[in-house]
């Protein structure tokens, strides 16, 4: 049922050497499902001498060997999609649905930076010295540390995975301990499709204890993470220390632009799936919702009908919408948001509580009229709750759109391409949705500006990332 959980370190399957270890939590059940293993200083040691080694192999195998092996991972992926979805929802709680989804992307992904990873062009530049040849060539930037959340166990370790294989780089992940399960069912694939000891390794632990170990080993040279701004800080002035490359995927606080010229009902029904895919628990949820004034009633009521019809219940079961919260710091910390809403003059359209007293349950919440002092129109909400509030004008709403630090992902709706345009270009963000909310796919770009962080996955940027410059010139003897 649910995947047998061990690391994986220079090719070998795994326990930690000094026993230690946590439960990974099913969080619509609050039951455990397995027991997981931490690493001791003494396997951390292992892989880095491991991924040091797998360099060494993987950086001289052919592009169009390398590309074999990555693909063929992709196809076991898909093939094996039921089963590793399935664990995906049994340790973080989305619906079995989105949780397919989500690993058949993750398969896509592998595919992409196989192939990808075979265009890893140089150039050569004409000289101004006869006889002389200038070449630029693009090398792997070498071992990688990579750290990745709880909200998409299966994408968020592809990206980072595929995206350092694909460019010849060695890698050392450390999935989240809360949903370990994906990421050990994709690295299995990659070791069935042949993969080489070494290449990719899998670490648990305590995640500070982890990241300090790995980021200041002198094998690692590039640290990749996608979490919250306050670790992504953390982690990027450690490898400041080494002048390590890094790529920082961190929180966002989307703004949606809804201009009164649209089809409330078609914009409502686009808004409330993307707001409440994965209950919210997305970098890019839509999270701000600023509507013009003369469709801002019928938007708040349409929005809200459809939020309350969704059907709340354990992702694995047939017909479920929505699955519980990941974990129950979620569920404390949406109950303080919508407290602190409300307290501050917030009306409370629908929703607002838990749902049972067995699993971490919360109904997809909708608040009205929200002021700009609460909390949720400043910190990231991360959970299924959506504040509204009504613009009269272009300037106004611009302003607060772009007025927090935040820069990952923004949305506007509008039927005038005047409009479209004015807005894509004035919105500080590094992903723009206009009309709709899908904006990742494996061969686009996918990243923040401000302090949602910096460097992009996905697309070719996303092999930029584990490649380095080396310009050689050569004379003629
Ligand atoms: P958190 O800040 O403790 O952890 C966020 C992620 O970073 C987790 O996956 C955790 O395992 C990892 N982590 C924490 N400390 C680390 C360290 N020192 N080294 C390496 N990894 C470390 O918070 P949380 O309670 O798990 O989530 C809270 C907030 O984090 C959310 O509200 C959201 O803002 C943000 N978050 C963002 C994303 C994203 O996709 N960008 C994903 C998960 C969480």
């Amino acid at each position: 049922m649910y995947e047998e959980l061990a690391m994986y370190i220079d090719g070998e399957w795994c326990q930690g050497s000094d026993g230690a270890g946590e439960d990974v939590i099913n969080p619509a059940t609050e039951e455990a499902l397995a027991r997981l293993p931490h690493a001791a200083a003494a396997d951390l040691d292992r892989a880095l001498a491991a991924a040091s080694r797998g360099f060494a192999e993987w950086r001289v195998t052919s592009a169009y060997d390398r590309c074999a092996i990555i693909y063929k991972a992709g196809e076991l992926i898909r093939e094996r999609a039921d089963a590793i979805a399935r664990t995906l929802t049994l340790e973080q709680g989305k619906v079995f649905g989105e949780a397919r989804m989500e690993v058949m992307v993750s398969a896509d992904i592998f595919q992409w930076y196989a192939e990808e990873g075979r265009r890893a062009y140089g150039r050569i530049i004409p000289s101004r010295i006869p006889g002389a040849r200038q070449m630029v060539v693009r090398e792997p930037v070498g071992p990688v540390a990579a750290f990745t959340p709880w909200n998409f166990p299966a994408v968020t370790p592809a990206r980072k995975i595929a995206g350092a294989l694909g460019a010849g780089c060695s890698c050392i992940i450390k999935p989240s301990e809360e949903t370990p399960g994906t990421a050990i069912a994709m690295v299995r694939a990659l070791e069935d499709a042949g993969l080489p000891a070494g290449v990719v390794n899998v670490v648990f632990g305590v995640p500070p204890v982890v990241s300090e170990h790995l980021i200041k080993s002198p094998i690692i040279r590039k640290v990749t993470f996608t979490g919250s701004i306050p670790v992504g800080k953390m982690l990027t002035r450690m490898a400041a220390e080494g002048m390590k490359r890094t790529t920082m995927e961190l929180g966002g606080h989307a703004p949606v632009i809804v201009f009164d010229d649209v089809d409330v009902d078609k914009v409502t029904s686009i808004a409330v799936a993307g707001k409440y895919r994965n209950a919210g628990q997305v970098c890019v949820s839509p999270t701000r919702f600023f509507v013009q004034d003369k469709v801002y009633k019928s938007f708040v009521t349409q929005f809200s009908e459809k939020a309350a019809a969704l059907k709340v219940g354990d992702g694995l079961e047939a017909g479920m919408e929505m699955g519980p919260l990941a974990n129950k710091r979620r569920v404390e910390a949406v109950e303080g948001f919508v407290s602190d809403a409300v307290a501050c003059g917030a009306g409370l359209s629908t929703g607002g509580e838990r749902i049972g007293n067995q699993g971490y349950f919360f109904a997809p919440t909708v608040l009205d009229d929200v002021p700009d002092e609460a909390r949720i129109m400043n910190e990231e909400p991360f959970g299924p709750l959506a504040p509204m509030q009504p613009f009269s004008n272009f300037e106004d709403v611009m302003e607060k759109a772009n007025g927090l630090p935040f820069g990952l992902a923004a949305y506007a709706f509008t039927t005038s391409t005047k409009r479209a345009n004015a807005v894509s270009e004035a919105l500080e963000s590094g992903l723009v949705g206009v009309n709709h909310c899908a904006i990742s796919f494996a061969e686009t770009p996918f990243g923040g500006v401000k302090e949602s962080g910096h460097g992009a996955e996905g697309g070719i940027e996303g092999l930029e990332a584990y490649l380095s410059t080396k310009f050689i010139t050569q004379l003629n003897s």
